[in-house]
């Protein structure tokens, strides 16, 4: 793998050890896999990170919101978690840039593609920030359609809450549900399961954008998935 985008959510910065919304020992333990990861040669690495540590725009619709306008609060959390993550990589020695859909030239660079490119063939750990710019998307979809602009070769998914991969059933209803070490996307539609957002998992479909799903909060583990070992499940 040469270029990869990976995807956390943004409840993965907080921890169920403080009420923090952003903790910073959980941000430093992110930040210190992924500055370590990047000691692999020749490896460029694009984060997505989302903001539903923040808020969440169906959150706001649901209490009677508008749509786009709760949206653009989700994806404005999105840019907070970004400076977060930037800071943190920072502090262990990695060049970060972050780069926003939405423009705010005080804050993020703008997202242009071929610039993004530049900062990871300079070995820059690059952070999208704000999504896709577009409410009604969560940023899952933006993690495989940047993957596919800026022609990644693989989209790690890494999850926070204990569940490491597919299952056939939800391991936290039932604890003898199954993980899938490999699965296709069609298998994962047609069952309906619930990895990522049904539009990433089609649009990588469509784009031939294999996804591995692996727990990102195992120590080394991002490491692993980098180096092409079977963590999570593989979905192509
Ligand atoms: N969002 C959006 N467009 C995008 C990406 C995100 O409108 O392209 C908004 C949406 O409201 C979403 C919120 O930003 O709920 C936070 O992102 P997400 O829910 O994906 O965060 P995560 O669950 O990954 O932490």
């Amino acid at each position: 793998m040469r270029r990869v985008v990976l995807k956390l959510s943004g409840e993965a910065l907080a921890s169920p050890a403080s009420d923090e919304t952003i903790d910073a020992s959980t941000v430093d333990f992110l930040a210190r896999e992924i500055a370590g990861a990047m000691q692999r040669g020749g490896l460029e690495l694009a984060v997505v990170v989302g903001g539903g540590n923040i808020w969440r725009g169906a959150t706001g619709a649901m209490a009677g919101m508008n749509r786009a306008n709760s949206d653009l609060m989700g994806m404005l959390g999105t840019v907070i978690n970004a400076l977060a993550l930037q800071d943190a990589i920072e502090s262990h020695g990695r060049a970060t840039r972050v780069m926003s859909a939405i423009s705010m030239d005080q804050v993020a660079e703008p997202y242009i593609r071929r610039r993004a490119v530049r900062h990871l063939e300079k070995g820059r750990v690059v952070i999208f920030a704000a999504g896709m710019g577009n409410p009604y998307f969560t940023t899952d979809t933006p993690a495989a359609q940047r993957a596919a602009e800026i022609e990644a070769d693989i989209v790690l998914k890494g999850t926070h809450g204990g569940v490491d991969g597919v299952y056939d059933e939800d391991p936290r209803v039932n604890v003898k549900a199954s993980r899938f070490d490999e699965i296709s996307f069609d298998e994962v539609i047609a069952r309906d399961l619930r990895v990522m957002d049904m539009t990433a998992i089609t649009f990588c479909k469509d784009n031939r954008l294999p996804l591995r799903i692996f727990d990102l909060m195992a120590p080394g583990n991002l490491g692993r998935a980098l180096d092409g070992h079977a963590v999570g499940t593989l979905v192509q």
